[in-house]
């Protein structure tokens, strides 16, 4: 069987790195490019440049083997081709499939005041702490994906699978502190149950029956809206949030339509908050070291149903946090995994792109 033989070739766990190019301001602050990728390559060199005892500087190399490495020039439609569309197909032959992006995000001064001056202070002194600096390419990577994917499925459903009764459902939702809510729907508070079956369900979700590309990017766009405006309108919080788009393909046992419909497969995207936000467990604001917390816990998590589905393990650690517990029916039974790791190339985040590489590399 043709389609047997293609859904075994298609790896269980893929693990990618993006490196996105330097931008304009980084390139104004005559910050060096310190990610050097071989062309068709899948290993990738930071160069890392340290103090000695004395003050003089050294240059300590670190390499790293992945999947893929993507470099600068390569654009969201090969991102596509090398990560989400061999899974595609599976789908339809009850698989779920999960699509992770993972990074540093950009860390922005709220007030103007103070990005006045920070502008003015990073003229004048190298205040490291102080530096606001911009992310990894988390967003810029995961936002075209199920747009793409969702075209390929409808493509399917019209040819491959013409008549066969499949449909295509959409749902978007962020889990921010702990909490779920719906992008789709207000930014409504959703909880969570488990079923007699273990199956996990999330009670209240909007899900919307689709069918045709045109309302799919309605969607997205509408869900990522109401994403980063938030409750505050600030930005920074879609940076402390993991936001979570599911593409469900269901049918009824026979096809027809008088039946109930049942989950066939799903796809599901995940723009995770930023990786270094984990980190701001020292925050002198209560609610950001509760926050980072959670994101720690639940990146660790993440990592550990990743090592543990890799190894086959009968028992998958997902209750280490409300994202895997969430992600739950993604991680039993029939599952591939993508992870995209996203990196700066400039010196400024030399340390959060290694942490971010030695995650990919535990995961692998
Ligand atoms: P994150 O979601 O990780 O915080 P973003 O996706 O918002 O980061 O990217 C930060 C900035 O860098 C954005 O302005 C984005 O347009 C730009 N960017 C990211 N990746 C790329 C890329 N591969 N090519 C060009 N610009 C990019
Ligand atoms: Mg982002």
């Amino acid at each position: 069987n043709k389609n047997a033989n293609r859904a075994n070739t298609v790896a269980k766990i893929k693990v990618v790195v993006r490196k996105r190019p330097l931008n304009k301001k980084e390139i104004a602050k005559k910050e060096d490019d310190i990610i050097t990728i071989e062309p068709n390559s899948n290993a990738l060199t930071v160069h890392e440049t340290k103090l000695k005892v004395d003050l003089t500087e050294y240059v300590e190399k670190h390499e790293f083997v992945f999947d893929a490495v993507l470099d600068e020039h390569v654009s969201n439609d090969e991102v596509y081709s090398e990560t989400v569309e061999p899974i595609v197909p599976l789908i339809f032959q009850k698989t779920k499939a999960t699509c992770f992006a993972y990074g540093q995000t950009g860390k922005h001064t709220s007030s103007p005041t103070l990005m006045f001056l920070e502008g003015f202070l990073e003229s004048f002194i190298k205040l490291q702490w102080y530096k606001s600096f911009v992310g990894s390419g988390k967003t810029y990577t995961m936002q075209p994906l199920p747009l793409r994917a969702s075209q390929d499925i409808l493509r399917l459903m019209c040819h491959t699978y013409r008549n066969q009764g499949f449909q295509l459902y959409v749902s978007f939702f962020e889990i921010y502190g702990g909490k779920l809510f719906d992008l789709l729907n207000d930014r409504r508070n959703l909880c969570m149950r488990e079923d007699g079956r273990k199956q996990v369900c999330i009670v209240g979700l909007q899900e919307y029956k689709v069918s045709d590309a045109e309302t799919i990017r309605d969607l997205i766009e509408k869900g990522n809206a109401t994403r980063s405006t938030g409750t505050t309108g600030a930005n920074e919080e879609s940076s402390r949030s993991h936001a979570i788009l599911q593409l469900a393909i269901k049918r009824s046992a026979d096809g027809s339509e008088s039946k109930p419909l049942r989950l066939v497969g799903k796809l599901s995207f995940i723009d995770l908050a930023g990786s270094e936000r984990g980190a701001d467990t020292t925050d002198n604001d209560k609610q950001t070291r509760m926050e980072g917390a959670e994101i720690n816990k639940s990146l660790l998590a993440l990592k550990e149903c990743i090592r543990a589905l890799d190894n086959d393990q009968n028992h998958i650690p997902f209750r280490g946090s409300k994202l895997t517990e969430v992600l739950r029916d993604s991680f039993v039974g029939n599952s591939r995994t993508v992870m995209i790791s996203c990196i700066s190339p400039n010196s400024g985040s030399c340390e959060h792109t290694l942490n971010t590489l030695r995650y990919a590399d535990r995961v692998k």
